[in-house]
């Protein structure tokens, strides 16, 4: 575990560059996905902003993936008992944009919530991700633990 168990897992970091950017994370000792703090270590765009959620790209995307985007509250909430109806409708609006812009036929969303032991999310603050295969012979998987 994390220094800072309550925000992150370090444990469940996929790629190097992640592992060291969450460990300067920690030290900061800030959300990393709070919009106020996104920025300092987060180098993609901010594609979309809503009144729930943003998108972005994911900085460490998975393997075998044409695309990769992070759908983020905007408020910190760590489980998805907390979304409103019209929170979960906007990121339906928010995964239709996507698709849209990116001419994309099909995808996987996800989202992991709740306690991050349960889940293999590295970062507690709750996003969802929509995710693009990019070699159709090869399955998009997704990790936990
Ligand atoms: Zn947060």
């Amino acid at each position: 575990m994390t220094d800072k168990p309550d925000l992150m897992n370090i444990d469940y970091a996929r790629k190097p560059l992640q592992r060291e950017n969450m460990k300067k994370i920690a030290e900061g000792g800030f959300c990393p996905f709070c919009p106020e703090h996104m920025k300092k270590h987060h180098t993609p765009p901010i594609v979309k902003t809503g009144a729930h959620w943003y998108v972005t790209p994911n900085m460490y995307p998975y393997d075998n993936t044409a695309h990769h985007f992070l759908i983020v509250t905007n408020e910190h909430i760590a489980d998805s008992k907390e979304l409103t109806s019209e929170a979960w409708a906007e990121l339906q609006e928010h995964m239709n944009w996507i698709m849209e812009e990116h001419e994309i036929e099909g995808g996987t969303l996800l989202m992991r919530s709740g306690d991050m032991t349960k889940t293999g999310s590295t970062v507690l603050h709750l996003h969802a991700q929509f995710i693009v295969g990019s070699d159709p012979d090869k399955a998009v998987i997704t990790r936990v633990g």
